[in-house]
């Protein structure tokens, strides 16, 4: 087995930084950038590391680590999430904020990409903590946020509240700024229909590909790893379109039933009960067998790298694969994927509905105007539509994967703005 750090020994499997560096790699090789274009375009043009000392309930004082990187802002302000977990470090923010480069791009929305996070577990602390992590990070990153600068949203551990807190810090010193930050609730402007966003645009995306691929849609079977914001909302309109979701699994179980799982009853028991586990119109099913079950779409809607060489790749029985979740596929397994000519929908344009809508509720609160949900919905339908029909377009035309092709148009986007802005 080659050791030699190429083909057989890719990036880390989380390492999603990386993987975004490979195909950032190919997409300038197509482009034929030159490398002083390529350092422009690879290395974050802003990087931003702050101390954030928090005063906890027992009268200590608690040091946390926060981090904003803003990789490329040539086509608008940056944009992306603020992540509280414990893993969060400068690399991984840091390969965050280039995947959003690429996804904004790609959607053809007018952001850069932007990540951040703090080295924090948001279980450990208590509420008033947490909003006093939010406000002080927010006072000592604020010098480089602001609504045509740099636009935060929520991100695994940080949600709507946080969003709210931040809002907040921001505006006291500056005045009422809602453009600052996405993923608000609806009653500080946040859009509606921002929480089924990254559901609905995978499922538009999914309809699109179905067609081109020629595979059954109404009919057709799905199999979906995750019940959560993503997993769940796809599960919801899957159902309305009539596509059968046969197997749904989340982090406490699974559940098949090969003649279509009852979607809504589903989603009420999973409110009920936390889980999909133990419901009662299906066969229960563990996490080896869900890669296995027969299916027309499988759409990994939780955890990266969870399609692997190594794992299950080999048995997958499915005609398509749609990676809801980020970086779901390690890139070996997406090869073997491609040369058994399994259409692979890459996550920057699967998942990328939720940035869509975050661009249009940034809109909405510049023109102090708030859209109504068709409008929402129509318009993310009209953007995920255009995006896909680039990126297939150019796939078939360069004869490469989707993924590449996706990663293409975005360098090429984001290439073009840095060469007319100049230096
Ligand atoms: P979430 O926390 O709401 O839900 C995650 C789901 O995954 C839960 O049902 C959880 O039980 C399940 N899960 C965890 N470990 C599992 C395991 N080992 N096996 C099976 N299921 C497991 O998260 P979400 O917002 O739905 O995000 C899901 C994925 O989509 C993540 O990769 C996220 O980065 C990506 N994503 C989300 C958005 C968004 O707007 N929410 C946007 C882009 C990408």
């Amino acid at each position: 087995m080659a050791t030699n750090g190429t083909e057989e020994t890719p990036p880390t499997p989380i390492d999603i930084g990386g993987i975004c560096q490979l195909q950032f790699q190919e997409a300038a090789r197509i482009l034929e950038l030159d490398e002083s274009v390529q350092d422009e375009l690879r290395i974050p043009f802003r990087e931003l590391s702050v101390h954030v000392p928090v005063l906890m309930r027992d009268g200590s004082v608690r040091s946390f680590q926060g981090f904003r990187v803003q990789h490329n802002g040539a086509r608008g302000p940056t944009k992306g999430g603020i992540r509280y977990h414990p893993h969060v470090d400068r690399e991984e923010v840091g390969g965050l904020a280039a995947l959003m480069t690429w996804k904004t791009a790609l959607l053809d929305v007018p952001f850069g990409g932007a990540k951040g996070g703090v080295s924090v577990d948001p279980k450990e602390l208590e509420l008033f903590e947490l909003e006093r992590l939010t406000r002080k990070f927010t006072e000592r990153a604020a010098l480089a946020l602001g609504p045509y600068r740099d636009i935060p949203a929520p991100d695994m551990g940080t949600d709507a509240q946080v969003m709210a807190w931040l809002l907040d810090e921001y505006s006291s010193k500056r005045g009422y700024t809602p453009a600052v930050v996405t993923g608000k609730p609806v009653s500080l402007g946040g859009s509606l229909g921002r929480d089924e966003a990254t559901g609905r645009g995978v499922m538009v995306t999914m309809r699109e590909a179905a067609r081109d691929f020629g595979i059954t849609w109404a009919g057709g079977k799905a199999a979906i790893q995750g019940f959560g914001n993503v997993g769940g909302h796809l599960a919801a309109l899957l159902d309305e379109e009539e596509v059968q979701v046969v197997a749904v699994t989340d982090a406490d179980g699974g559940v098949v039933n090969e003649d279509g799982l009852d979607v809504p009853a589903l989603l009420s028991h999973a409110r009920r009960t936390g889980t999909v586990a133990e419901f009662p119109e299906a066969d229960p099913l563990d996490d080896y067998s869900f890669w296995r079950v027969p299916c027309d779409y499988l759409v990994p809607a939780a955890l990266g790298s969870v399609i692997t060489k190594e794992d299950n790749v080999q048995d997958l029985d499915c005609r398509m694969v749609v990676e809801a979740a980020n970086a779901p596929t390690t890139p070996i397994a997406d090869k073997i994927l491609y040369e058994r000519g399994v259409p692979v929908i890459p996550d920057i344009l699967a998942n990328a509905g939720g940035v869509v809508v975050s661009y249009f509720e940034w809109t909405q609160n510049l023109q102090q105007m708030s859209w109504e949900l068709e409008e929402v919905r129509q318009r993310l339908e009209k953007k995920m539509k255009a995006a896909y029909q680039d990126v297939v377009t150019l796939a078939r035309k360069r004869e490469v994967p989707l993924r590449t092709a996706a990663y293409t148009i975005a360098v090429e986007r984001v290439a073009e703005a840095e060469a007319l802005r100049g230096h």
